[in-house]
């Protein structure tokens, strides 16, 4: 069972909620702090520790300021992303450039950075060699292919495009070696929302087991294993979060059984995590703009799937709250809607909440992380503003709303 809170009283909540337009996100910097600093406490026994926070999960600056000041670096797959971190100060190895298909020039531009490569293919050795040379330090992405099965939503490893194939992955570190690459490291993700921890337990397992092969084989000794992200956050009142104490338990016993003591001590275990760190600290406002009764009964809200794709795409769960009506009956089933000429533009199909009037406010839960992010103009929709809500309880924009000219600025008339 999870619990969904809001960040502040109701009162409170439906004060911000007339103060700036709706729709918007309001992402809780509090609970972003805590939850960031839980995680780190959590591995605080692996030396240099870290969790590259996935960029793409919430790219905005304030939101990786607040990490980086956690002590977090950012993990990054194109371009765009790479200079959003050296933005805000997080540089060289604390970035980790992840990404697959990579055009030459985002090679350079990493290389340039001195961000840690993370290659996704055997022939991106080559591709970064020829573009910017082998840096000092190098990274691996490992798909397990038939030898793991992946988690329902990431998908079986067989069909996924990522990575490198088991037979390739030791001649992928000699040839880097060959080519310069003095400093080696490893990474996989192989899950996505996942909320049963044994399976990141099991994936370090994986991680060191390979460690250990590379090391009796080429003599290469790793610097760290990386274990992406893919940590899943309770979305359903019916699911519970991963206790991330006991993953960390879990992996600390592997790494005293397997690494402890070997050449291979210390290695280093870093993440990529998005969703988790921010994904529950995000709220998107939104008011009712229309109750009506159709073939079924209709909640019409002024946000559509522009401001969050993920029930839409995923026919994910996100729950509502109605704000001022918490203590009533929950005895009206509705359609929550939003405008777009899509028939799957729904945040909620056959939810059960309080009977609804225009002019409600509705919060709808966890959309701190590939909420705002996945957004798009479809229909010409305008994305709307960011807010953080600070520790002190005041309120900063942290993106403006879209504008007409903003979606005609590409455009010739
Ligand atoms: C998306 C992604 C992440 C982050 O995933 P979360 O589910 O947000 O934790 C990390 N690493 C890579 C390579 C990714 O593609």
């Amino acid at each position: 069972m999870s619990v969904k809170t809001l960040p502040l009283s109701h009162e409170k909540m439906t004060q911000i909620a007339n103060t700036y337009p709706t729709p918007f996100h309001l992402y809780d910097e509090k609970g972003i702090r805590e939850n960031a600093r839980a995680f780190r406490n959590a591995f605080a026994w692996v030396p240099g520790f870290k969790n590259y926070y996935a960029v793409k999960a919430c790219p905005n600056p304030a939101i990786l300021s607040i990490l980086k000041e956690e002590g977090f670096g950012a993990d990054c797959s194109s371009y765009p992303e790479l200079l959003l971190a050296q933005k805000v100060g997080i540089t060289g190895e604390d970035v980790m450039f992840t990404s697959n298909d990579t055009p030459d020039s985002e090679f350079i531009a990493a290389r340039q950075m001195n961000a840690v490569i993370n290659l996704d293919d055997i022939t991106h050795i080559d591709s970064l060699y020829r573009n910017a040379g082998m840096p000092e330090l190098i990274s691996f992405r490992y798909n397990p292919g038939p030898e793991r099965t992946g988690n329902a939503i990431i998908g079986n490893p067989v069909e996924a495009k990522y990575g490198v194939r088991s037979d390739q992955l030791i001649e992928c570190y000699v040839k880097a070696k060959e080519l310069g690459a003095r400093r080696f490291a490893l990474h996989t993700m192989v899950a996505s929302n996942e909320l049963d921890g044994s399976y990141i337990v099991e994936t370090a397992r994986m991680l060191f087991n390979l460690a250990l092969k590379l090391h009796k084989e080429t003599g290469i000794v790793l610097e760290f294993v990386n274990l992406g992200g893919g940590i899943g956050i309770p979305y359903g009142l019916d699911q519970e979060a991963m206790d991330i104490q006991k993953v960390s338990d879990g992996i600390r016993a592997l790494y005293e059984s397997m690494i402890a003591g070997t050449s291979l001590d210390p290695l280093k275990i870093v993440f990529e995590c998005g969703r988790m760190v921010t994904g529950p600290h995000g709220y998107l406002i939104s008011k009712v703009l229309h109750v009506t009764s159709k073939y079924k009964e209709y909640v019409g809200l002024d946000a559509n799937m522009a401001n969050l794709m993920r029930p839409a795409l995923y026919g994910a769960y996100h729950h509502i709250t109605v704000l001022n009506k918490e203590d009533n009956e929950k005895d009206h089933v509705y359609d929550v809607t939003g405008s777009l000429c899509e028939n799957n533009d729904k945040f909620a199909i056959d939810r059960s909440l309080p009977e609804i009037e225009k002019g409600d406010i509705l919060v709808i839960h966890d959309t701190g992380a590939h909420g705002h992010a996945m957004g798009f103009n479809y229909n010409s929709k305008l994305r709307s503003a960011e807010y953080l809500l600070h520790e002190d309880e005041s309120v900063e924009m942290i993106r403006r709303a879209e504008t007409v000219d903003d979606l005609f600025a590409t455009l010739n008339f």
